[in-house]
């Protein structure tokens, strides 16, 4: 899948769009959801242009991973959610229901978060 510069990620990152930033550093910036589903949700995209985790998992680079997942850890330590826990996650394509073609990861936090996985079905 060829990487869409008009997605919505994209634009908040090029500040086209506003977002409510909670942290940015040279790799990543992260945001609160729009459309938060627990007290804490936030979303943390990497600066490059990677349409989602298969694709940042493939072709970044070793520094722009490990930058990305650092700052994943700061976010949460900087949320005071370390203590009580929090969820990380990133949906990829079709049966992941992956809405936005720019990678990123949902941080969840704030209250228990119940079961991994809901499901109609195996
Ligand atoms: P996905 O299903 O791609 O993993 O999730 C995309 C997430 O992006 C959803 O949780 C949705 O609420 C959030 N989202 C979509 N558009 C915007 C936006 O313009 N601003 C912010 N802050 N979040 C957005």
């Amino acid at each position: 899948m060829t990487y869409d510069p008009e997605n919505v990620f994209a634009k908040i990152l090029r500040s086209e769009i506003p977002c409510d930033r909670v942290y940015e550093d040279d790799w990543a910036l992260a945001f609160k959801d729009i459309n938060p589903q627990a007290p804490v949700h936030i979303l943390v995209v990497p600066k490059g242009e990677y349409v989602s985790s298969d694709d940042f998992a493939a072709n970044a680079s070793d520094a722009e991973i490990a930058g990305f997942f650092r700052a994943i850890g700061e976010i949460a330590r900087l949320s005071d959610i370390v203590n009580s826990g929090y969820r990380i996650l990133a949906n990829h394509g079709r049966d992941g229901h992956q809405e936005v073609p720019h990678f990123h990861i949902h941080i969840f936090g704030g209250r228990d978060l119940g079961g991994m996985i809901k499901r109609a079905s195996t």
